[in-house]
């Protein structure tokens, strides 16, 4: 047997590829073995094999059942599947890890349409829940709501409340809440963000963007040992869906300090990289504490080498702070005198691209309107002579204008998407057709587009903004609908994308974005083995119930088991 495995390798390798090594001697055993298996490797030189040899963390071997069979010695722990799919593990390009930690033990109120009385009810059980202090409501689908404090004084007048939108960019709080954060009419909005007013000045207690922080930083702390234990906790439940690696997406000093936390612990299995939040200032300050908290995440082994900013806010009504090129319409479909805002100016945006690109930094931007997407794409532009090895991601890319589709392929722009979000819902077409118009609705998440004009989609949940099960995101990216039976309505069908597409844009893509591409992402001699182990095996056309939900039945980060289904 030997010697033929030998000679097929060389003979593969002869023509460009090394699906296997052969192990010099017996001892040299894989520590595990997966065969029978149907391993999509996302490697495009030699896409599908049937067995799989790890070792020491990295693959050693991966071809058909022969290519392993020696190394399979006598302490390798051998899985023989029948015919389920094998993956490189997901990767999630934007997700808000300690913010939906933190938020697991909050009073949610899970994105369901509310009446008033509905909410006032949730509100008061709430109350009873927690007896002192602030009262925090998160989740409250904010498409076409209109709440004021006043209303909210009317549920509960004596202690500071504080109801937070499912997308977390706006915040509704009563006149309590106000008043300890010492918010009034006299109170200027901040950068980036803005302080809702009735005709009379008087704040209306609706916050959008930056301005929510005006009120959730008097939120009580949360102490360090309990981040820790809810991260911990979301990062198990990370690894029951597949995903092995993640960019979180917007981190500070706090986030790095339960990272380390975690690190110390022992307990952090996830490749990680952090983008660091900024709010894009040119003073020598922010370019002095960006560095500091790089390092200090360095210093325990962690990646923060990614910074994130906002270009502009997000573009439901009521909230409307996403920038577009032309007006946001009335509802009955006239043109306002708004089209959102810009959050930084272009000029301060190119030398901040700059100065991050000279500092090795990589850029993740949050841009959701058409004309946020284009003033990155064209700051981007204007400084490209000095980037480097620098990676550049927009993330969100709800609308893009049709002739800058072809720009981000040139121009090396991963489009990091939620694609979960691209199917019919409150949100997707009642916060938005009326005031878009048909014409720009029919152009929402062009994901086919970017796609079909060679730009990399890599796939990010935003969770807890939405779910981080990447099979329903995939689900959704594929067939623009609600991943169930009944569900018949589609958002922009065209825009789909085919499944093969959809899982590089969770693996090989996403490992771009991460800087990680040489590491992770797909299933190659040489690579870490980062992998999982479906309980089905997945075909193009299945049906997208199938394909929601699948679960993973194995996970493994650095050849480490770190997650296996509980038997049922
Ligand atoms: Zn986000």
């Amino acid at each position: 047997m030997r010697l033929p495995l030998i000679f097929l390798g060389l003979l593969v390798a002869g023509f460009g590829c090394t699906p296997s090594h052969s192990p010099d001697h017996k001892s040299n055993a894989a520590d595990w073995v997966i065969v029978n298996a149907h391993i999509l490797t996302m490697d495009p030189d030699y896409p599908q094999a049937s067995a799989i040899a790890f070792k020491n963390g990295s693959i050693v071997a991966i071809g058909d059942n022969s290519a392993v069979a020696d190394w399979t010695g006598e302490d390798t722990q051998v899985i023989s599947l029948s015919g389920q799919t094998v993956l490189p593990g997901f990767i999630d390009t934007h997700i808000h890890s300690i913010e939906g930690a933190l938020a697991t033990e909050a009073c949610d109120l899970e994105d369901q349409p509310l009446e008033l009385s509905n909410l006032q009810s949730q509100i008061q059980s709430c109350a009873e829940k927690h007896t002192e202090g602030w009262l925090q409501l998160i989740n409250l689908a904010s498409a076409g709501t209109t709440l004021d404090r006043w209303q909210l004084d009317s549920f509960l007048p004596h202690r500071p409340l504080m109801i937070i939108s499912t997308d977390a960019h706006t915040a509704w709080v009563n006149s309590k809440a106000l008043e300890l954060a010492g918010v009034d009419a006299d109170s200027p909005s901040p950068a980036q963000g803005k302080i809702i007013r009735n005709d009379e000045g008087e704040p209306t207690g609706m916050l959008v963007d930056a301005a929510t922080t005006l009120v959730s930083q008097h939120l009580p702390e949360v102490d360090r040992v309990t981040r820790a234990r809810l991260l911990d906790k979301t990062l198990q439940q990370l690894v029951a869906n597949g995903i092995t690696a993640f960019l979180e997406a917007n981190a500070d000093q706090k986030s790095i300090d339960t990272f380390c936390d975690l690190v110390a612990a022992n307990k952090l299995v996830h490749k990680v990289n952090l983008a660091l939040g900024s709010q894009g200032s040119l003073a020598k300050e922010e370019r002095t504490r960006l560095d500091a908290l790089r390092k200090q995440a360095l210093d325990c082994g962690i990646q923060a080498d990614t910074i994130k900013l906002y270009a502009d806010g997000v573009m439901e009504f009521p909230t409307q702070s996403a920038a577009l090129l032309s007006p946001y319409l009335d509802k009955d479909g006239q043109p306002t005198n708004r089209a959102g805002d810009l959050y930084l100016e272009s000029k301060g945006l190119q030398r901040f691209f700059r100065q991050a690109m000279e500092d090795d930094f990589s850029i993740h931007v949050h841009a959701i309107g058409d004309a946020a997407v284009r003033q990155s794409l064209d700051a981007l532009d204007a400084v490209k002579e000095v980037r480097g090895a620098t990676r550049f991601s927009l993330t969100h890319l709800q609308l893009i204008a049709p002739e800058d589709i072809n720009r981000f392929a040139p121009l090396q722009v991963l489009a990091a998407m939620q694609l979960y979000w691209a199917q019919p819902d409150t949100y997707s077409v009642d916060a938005l057709q009326p005031y878009l118009g048909n014409e720009r609705h029919q152009r929402i998440y062009p994901a086919r587009s970017l796609w079909q004009h060679g730009a990399l989609i890599t796939g990010g949940s935003d969770w807890n903004v939405s779910t981080f099960n990447p099979f329903m995101a995939m689900a959704v990216g594929r067939d623009r609908k609600a991943p169930d039976e009944r569900s018949t309505a589609s958002l922009n069908v065209n825009q789909g994308l085919p499944l093969q597409v959809l899982l590089e844009a969770y693996t090989r893509n996403a490992a771009q974005l991460l800087g990680r591409d040489g590491e992770t992402g797909s299933l190659q001699v040489g690579k870490a083995a980062d992998l999982i182990i479906l309980d089905r095996q997945l075909a193009p056309d299945m049906a997208g119930t199938a394909l929601a939900q699948t679960q993973v039945t194995h996970t493994f980060i650095d050849g480490r088991l770190v997650y296996t289904k509980p038997i049922q």
